[in-house]
């Protein structure tokens, strides 16, 4: 979602905010804007579309050694040149560029065109430039102090940066519910509000909190409240790095994402693996062994990919611990005003650790007394600093829209979770060293279905053309099935739904025809032949069947037009294994449709809106 980038220091500030930028597209936007301070003046260049259409509008060089830039996705007005940010006061000396949601916008906007003030555009965000510029000139304010006072006339959700000619080399930067990262540099200061437009310019940054500003200047950073009281805030190193952001020669991030998977895993699997007490060792829980066993019930909140991965980790832990576990959208969670109970353990999930939803269900259970463990990627990020206690997923930074690695390491996260839960009851040492040599093979069976993508592409070229398919799975296969629904709508836009096996004869099997391909999970458990009579009941309507199973049963091979075979795993880790092949599944299809796989259309990245 809309990206913020901005640049104080020796260098040419232009480059540095178009390359920023160009890291930030990934998250999804309609278009793009800069603001440098170059000899003496504001100048702004503001284009719709893509930041290629912005940067051949740009002379070939600027002299200039600040400036802001953003990439917006519009709430307020439609994608145009316009409305695009930054957003300039009446006589340029002040420029801002702003995520998020004024909501008071229309009551601010009434009173300053009372006033007389022309608007060029029909952002909600043009609002706090003019009352910003208004503030310091009646009351000869720095912008600091004149962004406090405005600031506290809006409601709302914002991530700012901002620039006055008056002292060009000062950015100010504010957060409220939307991130803020300060970049700190040698003698150079950055801001963004993404981790990957810094990577390659500096480790070292601040996380702004809620209710921060911050001042940034070649030379150093301050940070404030919005009652002006000064905040000693500490710089933490990541350990990302930018070849974390490139495409390492392939074609799409989304497919460079899906191969790394081995790798990712074994980085969230990593040190976590307790082989003398046969458990998971999991150093950020914060909850000690009799905490642990006080546990009554288990609550999972994420939204999209995530919600699926809480799902298939309910049936994890649910059948491993024997604590009732089930997963939730955040949202919806939120909004019901739930019950929050003492002995619950209340699980968030997020990639990005910014997912609006997710952190507001999160601030709600706190504020109720509850106990927030968060599932996390993005190191730093304001989930992962708020929740009680934290598991990374380490999974590194993910940039295709769709998620595919993250949501495997959420996985493996809830695997090690459902071991450690599961020890500390009713399992046997025996039993969790044979789960623990289980999640040690994850790596090669994902390489090993990697191994089948020829045959995946095939399959996917085939079908690509259905304006319709269906996921099916049985208990712990439907979340896969969900997710494997999720993945083929997003980046390949053909619509699929995902129904738990038995829910077929109830409804939807008036759809199923021999235009519908059907892609059914049939892990190898007690219940395959329950599964296998799904298959005769679709083949009774003549739909394609494609089968993704570790079973060697005949009669799939006999009733399935296609059967995708997955190295034989135990079903605490079977759903990790035959969720890749469906990312390969959507990854195809998208490539055969010509779609555009990383950034698929009104998606965004890290969605930090309500
Ligand atoms: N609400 C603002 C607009 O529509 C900001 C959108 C964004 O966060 O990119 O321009």
């Amino acid at each position: 979602m809309c990206g913020i980038i901005g640049y104080t220091g020796p260098q040419a500030a232009a480059p540095i905010l178009i390359d920023g930028l160009r890291r930030l597209e990934y998250r999804g936007y309609d278009s793009a804007g800069i603001t440098v301070h170059s000899r003496k003046k504001l100048l702004s260049w503001k284009a719709a579309g893509k930041i290629a259409v912005l940067e051949s509008q740009l002379p070939e060089t600027i002299k200039s050694n600040s400036g802001i830039g953003h990439t917006r996705w519009a709430t307020h007005g439609a994608p145009t040149d316009s409305n695009a940010h930054p957003h300039l006061n009446s006589n340029q000396t002040l420029s801002l560029v702003h995520n998020g949601i004024i909501e008071n916008a229309d009551t601010l906007k009434e009173a300053l065109l009372d006033d007389g003030i022309e608007f060029k555009s029909e952002t909600d965000t043009e609002i706090l430039v003019h009352l910003l510029s208004r503030t310091v000139n009646d009351n000869q304010l720095s912008l600091i102090d004149a962004m406090r006072i405005t600031l506290s006339k809006i409601v709302g959700t914002y991530g700012i940066a901002a620039i006055s000619n008056s002292d060009p080399g000062t950015l100010v930067l504010a957060r409220n519910g939307s991130p803020v990262i300060i970049g700190i540099g040698q003698g150079e200061m950055l801001a963004a509000s993404d981790m990957s437009a810094l990577s390659r310019y500096t480790r070292e940054v601040v996380h702004l909190d809620d209710g921060e500003l911050a001042v940034i200047n070649p030379n150093g950073f301050e940070v404030s409240t919005m009652d002006a009281i000064a905040k000693d805030k500490a710089s933490i190193t990541l350990s990302n790095s930018t070849e974390d952001y490139d495409k390492g020669g392939h074609k799409h991030y989304l497919y460079k994402e899906i191969i790394d998977q081995p790798e990712t895993v074994r980085r969230t699997l990593s040190g976590r693996l307790n082989t003398r007490f046969s458990t998971a060792h999991l150093g950020g829980l914060n909850l000690d062994p009799r905490e642990l066993l006080k546990i009554t019930r288990i609550k999972i909140l994420g939204c999209g990919s995530a919600l699926y991965a809480g799902m298939a980790g309910s049936h994890m832990i649910e059948s491993l611990a024997r604590i009732p576990t089930d997963a939730e959208a955040a949202a919806e969670f939120r909004y019901r005003n739930p019950v929050i109970e003492a002995d619950t353990l209340y699980i968030v999930v997020s990639q990005s650790g910014e997912t609006f939803d997710t952190l507001a269900a999160t601030r709600e259970i706190q504020r109720k007394g509850g106990f927030v463990l968060g599932i996390v990627n993005s190191v730093g990020s304001t989930i992962a600093r708020e929740v009680d206690g934290g598991i990374y997923m380490h999974a590194g930074p993910e940039v295709s829209v769709a998620s595919t690695k993250a949501y495997t390491s959420m996985l493996s996260v809830f695997a090690l979770l459902a071991i450690l839960f599961g020890r500390s009851r009713d399992i046997s040492p025996q039993k969790g060293t044979q789960l623990l040599q289980e999640l040690q093979s994850i790596p090669e069976k994902i390489t090993a279905v990697i191994a089948l993508e020829k045959q995946i592409a095939a399959i996917a070229k085939k079908y690509c053309k259905c304006h319709s398919a269906f996921f099916i799975g049985r208990t712990s296969a439907y979340p896969v099935a969900l997710e494997g629904a999720q993945k083929l709508k997003e980046i390949s836009y053909i619509h699929a739904e995902a129904y738990p096996a038995s829910e077929l004869k109830h409804g939807p099997l008036a759809l199923v025809s021999k235009d519908t391909p059907c892609f059914v999970i049939l892990p190898d458990t007690d219940l395959l032949l329950k599964s296998v009579g799904t298959l005769e009941e679709i083949k009774a309507r003549s739909a394609p069947v494609i089968a993704v199973t570790d079973s060697n049963n005949k009669r799939i091979d006999e009733l399935a037009d296609h059967v995708i075979r997955t190295p034989t795993s135990d079903p605490l880790v079977q759903g990790i294994i035959s969720g890749i092949a469906l990312q390969l599944l959507a990854y195809h299809s998208a490539v055969a449709l010509k779609r555009d796989v990383d950034q698929p259309r009104n998606l965004a990245k890290s969605v930090t809106v309500e």
